[in-house]
């Protein structure tokens, strides 16, 4: 059986924005203005992304019983992304992230991460079919890491290639790096993963050299808006990014992270696939939101042809 099916195991959260002319203090209460609800969460973002560039998606996360849980399932089902495999946690209620985004685009973010942080390799036990038929298993790290460690031992051991976007930035152990066919850091995230601070392409190559001597396989430093580090056995690459005018980059690495994947699973290679990446997060920048953002397949051609 040929395996091309995209599985991607993580996070969803519902966004609560609220805009205001400052954030408030300890203690105050503020009259703010205009309020937004949006789909967020780095798995849901993802998913979302690579569904819309063309990808065959199952998404594994956990919500709770709610009203906010129902929402985001709704919202998968219209994107056309595999929902079978979801789980909900009765206990627990679904994740949401308090914003608040003041005049000068300063922000305060508290983030529930609710059912999301009971995603259990047990919930996993039931999902060994679909692990088992993915070609490709992408992750990050807003849900527990021994869920996340659960995933890349199964989809390794079914063939499955693991692409691990370790976002939120954390510190992880080498059992986990040796498994993985690409790590997909940010700046952040590399010197968190390397103590190496990764301001220009020098400073990445060092860290993508450290990563990579740890067991992982490929490893992409994405650089914002100078694109990203490709290192590949001992070939870097620099796949510059695209010039636009960017208005928002938030959700600009789930973009990246879900194109790549989509990229991958048509059988491009890795500078190819990089490439895609960086043509779709640079539409998503041009664009408010996080998963609204996302592109279409038919945009990157009408945009780069
Ligand atoms: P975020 O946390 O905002 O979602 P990130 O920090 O995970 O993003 P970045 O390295 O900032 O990830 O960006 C990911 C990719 O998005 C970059 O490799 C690049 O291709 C693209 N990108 C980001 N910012 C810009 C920009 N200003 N112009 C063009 N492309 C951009």
């Amino acid at each position: 059986m040929i395996k091309f099916e995209i599985l991607v195991v993580g996070s969803s959260n519902t966004d609560m924005v609220i805009k205001a002319g400052h954030l408030p203090s300890a203690g105050e209460t503020i009259l703010g203005g205009v309020f937004f609800m949006n789909p967020g969460g780095k798995g849901a973002n993802q998913a979302v992304a690579a569904a819309r560039l063309g990808g065959k998606i199952t998404f594994i996360c956990k919500t709770g019983n709610d009203i906010f849980g129902k929402q985001s399932v709704q919202l998968f089902e219209e994107e056309g992304i595999n929902t079978s495999y979801l789980l909900s946690d009765p206990k627990n209620p679904s994740g949401v992230a308090l914003i608040t985004v003041d005049d000068d685009a300063e922000n305060c973010i508290v983030v529930a991460s609710g059912a999301n942080a009971t995603l259990s390799p047990n919930d996993l036990q039931k999902t060994q079919e679909v692990i088992g038929n993915a070609g490709i298993v992408l992750m990050q790290l807003e849900i527990p890491l021994e869920t996340v460690e659960y995933v890349a031992e199964k989809a390794i051991n079914a063939g499955a290639k693991v692409i691990l976007n370790p976002a939120p930035a954390c510190k992880l152990p080498d059992s986990l790096l040796k498994k993985l066919f690409i790590i997909t850091p940010n700046q952040t995230e590399a010197e968190m993963l390397t103590e190496i601070k990764v301001i220009d392409i020098d400073t990445a190559k060092q860290a993508a050299k450290i990563i990579q001597a740890k067991g992982v396989e490929n490893v992409i430093i994405t650089l914002g808006q100078n694109g990203a580090l490709v290192l590949t056995e001992d070939v870097f690459t620099h796949v510059k990014a695209h010039k636009v005018n960017a208005v928002d980059t938030t959700a600009a690495g789930d973009v990246f992270n879900g194109a790549l994947t989509v990229a991958l699973a048509e059988n491009l290679d890795l500078i190819a696939a990089t490439e895609f990446a960086c043509k779709a997060a640079a539409i998503a920048v041009t664009r408010l939101g996080a998963q609204s953002s996302a592109p279409y397949r038919n945009e990157i051609s009408q945009v780069f042809n």
